[in-house]
């Protein structure tokens, strides 16, 4: 059983009968025409779908092939949107704000706004520079505050950076609502409207790297919907072909579509292509996949199925080493502590999530680890009845493993 929708993709489940025919369909016409100078039909009919059914305002759609290769493009247009600004005092914004922890893919771009330190340490002299802030991580809060009296102090860090530095900062790249490949961080409510507003009072702006909430992960079609939030630029992945094929894309608004436009001695084109942009079968698919969750009315079952895991948890909050659980929708993340009063961490050595999933594995289902957070994301079909079996084993694997390892 697949307890992680195979890397965090899978929408409909493997094998789904519709979403292979949409595929075998388009491939019986055409595999691949390119997007340079010209388009093809599903990359049309996707396009016009992705406006329809994203926050408001973003009405362009700018395809690759991969979540980093998304975000890079969002980098850049962000970037490149400065340089052709009519006032001249704007194109010295050359720096972007990014979250500590961040992940937004294995590029150098990327990785110059991710946090993943010392997994992308060696690179370090190869990345260009930015701010840097507190991830909003309430449980190991980085500023050493508690939830209920912060008063939202990373939020402050954030706008006293924006405050002095607005005139040199591009825009602030950031995962709306859960931070993934960081252990499932999950932000608190109003954070991320916060970040919105501050992005607008500052004149910066402000990239959601929905790459892998997107798709009704965390209970919404996207998460910036949750707290009313349009990003200037988008960047989806993942769930958007179902998981079927690679495809990513990156949306914009009218006002940066409109700073690319002039006369070709300008240079004001935006020069980034991939070879399989656009590529018509995966656009066909993605189309499927996006039909699908309209006509299964899918968002209203993750909604149902978020609802049982929160009440599920409570069962699992109980066991000696569960520190923490993060959910928002059928997005988990369950930090394995070897002390719950102190928080004290599992050492490297220790290796308790993998121990975790390999007993897991034993039982028939896949998992995975980040360090001594065990990730669930379920597929967003799956039935009630599989998800509890999924429940079952993950909580029985837990109990084993920190009962023997704490002998
Ligand atoms: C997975 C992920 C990426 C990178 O996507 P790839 O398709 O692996 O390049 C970027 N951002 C987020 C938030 C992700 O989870």
């Amino acid at each position: 059983m697949d307890g992680t929708s195979s890397l965090w993709v899978t929408v409909h489940g493997h094998a789904h009968p519709i979403l292979t025919q949409a595929i075998k369909d388009q491939v019986d016409k055409i595999a691949h025409t390119t997007l340079l100078g010209l388009a093809n039909i599903p990359s049309i009919q996707l396009a016009k779908k992705l406006v329809e059914i994203t926050p408001a305002g973003l009405t362009k759609v700018f395809y690759s092939d991969a979540g980093a290769t998304s975000v890079e493009i969002a980098l850049k247009i962000a970037f490149q949107y400065w340089q052709q600004h009519t006032d001249p005092q704007q194109r010295q914004k050359k720096k972007f704000i990014s979250l500590e922890d961040a992940y937004h893919g294995d590029t150098v771009g990327t990785i110059s706004v991710g946090g993943m330190g010392l997994v992308h340490a060696t690179y370090r002299d190869l990345l260009f520079e930015g701010y840097r802030v507190p991830s909003p991580h309430c449980y190991r809060c980085p500023l050493g505050r508690e939830r209920d009296q912060c008063n939202f102090a990373c939020l402050q860090v954030v706008e006293d950076i924006m405050a002095e530095h607005n005139r040199e900062i591009v825009g602030m790249i950031i995962e709306p609502l859960v931070q993934g490949a960081a252990g499932m961080i999950t932000a608190p409510e109003g954070y991320l409207r916060k970040i919105r507003e501050l992005c607008t009072k500052y004149n910066i702006l402000m990239i959601a790297d929905e790459v892998a909430v997107g798709f009704g992960r965390t209970g919404s079609l996207f998460a910036c919907e949750q707290e009313g939030v349009s990003p200037d630029i988008m960047c989806i992945a993942k769930g958007l072909t179902g998981g079927y094929l690679p495809l990513a894309a990156t949306l914009t608004t009218e006002t940066i579509f409109e700073a690319f436009l002039g006369e070709p001695q300008e240079h004001k084109t935006f020069f980034h292509g991939h070879t399989f942009t656009g590529n018509p079968v995966g656009c066909a698919v993605a189309l499927a996949n996006i039909e699908l969750i309209e006509q299964t009315r899918l968002i209203q079952h993750v909604q149902e199925l978020a609802q049982m895991l929160s009440v599920e948890f409570e069962r699992f909050k109980a066991l000696s080493h569960v520190g923490d659980i993060r959910q928002k929708g059928l997005m988990v993340g369950i930090e394995l502590v070897r002390d719950k009063e102190t928080k004290e961490p599992y050492t490297l050595e220790e290796n308790i999530g993998h121990q975790v999933i390999l007993e897991a594995r034993r039982q028939g289902l896949i998992i995975r680890p980040l360090g001594n957070v065990l990730v669930l994301m379920p597929i967003l079909a799956m039935s009630e009845e599989e998800l509890r079996q999924v429940l079952t084993i993950t909580y029985q694997a837990i109990k084993n493993v920190t009962e023997r390892v704490s002998q």
